[in-house]
């Protein structure tokens, strides 16, 4: 019976997916690209980011002599952004330190900013055919349910079983670019969270979740999760047809984008506004609920017009025209809420 690498190998070549924009490619610059924008993001997002990024910036000297808010605002929208700041300080590693060219190992190339050993991993097989084992989310599932591993896998323990079972079960060098993209791919496409499609996988016959009926169970969730809330009031001061943000300092949530003025209390946000626009009233809007990683974000927007120039203007702020919304470096909930906000004029 063909082992777990062949199946997948041969399931890759004829069923797996060929036309992906960063695929047929052996250019670590664009290899790289994709892997960091495909970190906890679906396709389907990234290919718009991932040809606009590629056009702008052609090559990783492109990226590395560009300014940081301009690859922020060519980012905004695909979240996690610390994956942006990350990507523009390995490109000016890469081009300061290794005369253009990414390294040409998983050992070297985790060094990098941003570049975990999984993602290496990648970058090394596609590019370099070398033999090293990824272990993203999705792949942990699949292996997790493949061989029946038990436990959260991001307990340390778990984890470390499946990385010794990636490492096992890599093929020869020459079939590692098929063999981790058909793994990406079954992870995608099969062996989803919900509702995988078993009878369409081609490592079925050996799956150990689905003999002994623990598909459903594996792999386990993190034990007593809970969600986290915060809460936040958002001043948004506008004026005619323009509203006021800030430059949000480059780390924390929303690190380096433009975004409303944030406060925790609204008796801040309200002397804020009595020092920026003495006389401006500011009226609650309906609460909205973002969810980051690790916590929900409640936010409520309380809106006020000023009709003179402020009282004090620091650096960090900036007016930002609605004609600008739809291009400015915002998170994608405040485009959202300025999209509402500025509509109705
Ligand atoms: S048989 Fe089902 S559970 Fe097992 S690896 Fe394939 S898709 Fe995943």
């Amino acid at each position: 019976m063909p082992g777990f690498a062949d199946r997948i190998v041969a399931w890759q070549r004829t069923t797996g997916r060929h036309d992906l924009p960063w695929q047929g490619t052996r250019d670590a610059y664009r290899v790289w690209l994709s892997e960091i924008m495909l970190q906890q993001t679906q396709v389907a997002t990234v290919v718009p980011y991932y040809r606009r990024f590629v056009e702008r910036f052609p090559d990783v000297a492109a990226l590395a002599s560009a300014d940081v808010h301009e690859v922020m605002r060519l980012w905004a929208g695909l979240g996690y952004y610390a994956r942006a700041r990350n990507l523009h300080a390995c490109a000016r590693r890469v081009a300061a330190e290794h005369e253009r060219r990414f390294p040409r190992t998983a050992r070297e190339l985790a060094q990098l900013p941003g570049i975990g050993r999984s993602t290496a991993a990648a970058i090394a097989a596609f590019c370099f055919d070398e033999r090293a084992a990824i272990l993203d989310g999705n792949v942990k599932r699949v292996l997790a349910r493949q061989f029946g591993v038990a436990g959260f896998p991001g307990a340390a323990a778990v984890e470390r079983e499946l990385w010794a079972r990636a490492e096992s079960l890599l093929p020869a060098a020459a079939q590692m670019p098929s063999y981790t993209q058909g793994l990406m791919d079954l992870g995608a496409t099969i062996c989803t969270k919900t509702q995988p499609r078993c009878d369409h996988c081609p490592v079925q016959p050996t799956c150990v979740a689905l003999r002994s009926g623990r598909v459903d169970e594996l792999p386990a969730p993190r034990p007593g999760r809970s969600t986290r809330t915060r809460s936040a009031q958002l001043l948004l001061l506008v004026d005619g047809d323009r509203v006021l943000l800030e430059q949000r300092p480059g780390v924390g949530i929303w690190g380096g984008l433009l975004a409303p003025l944030q406060f925790d209390r609204v008796e801040e946000m309200t002397t804020a506004l009595h020092a920026l626009a003495p006389g401006a009233l500011a009226q609650a809007l309906a609460p909205r609920r973002h969810a980051f990683t690790h916590f929900t974000l409640q936010f409520t927007p309380h809106l006020a017009r000023c009709d003179r120039p402020l009282a004090a203007m620091e650096p960090r702020l900036r007016w930002v025209d609605r004609a600008d919304i739809e291009h400015a470096a915002l998170p994608a909930p405040i485009r959202i809420l300025l999209r509402e906000l500025m509509a109705g004029g």
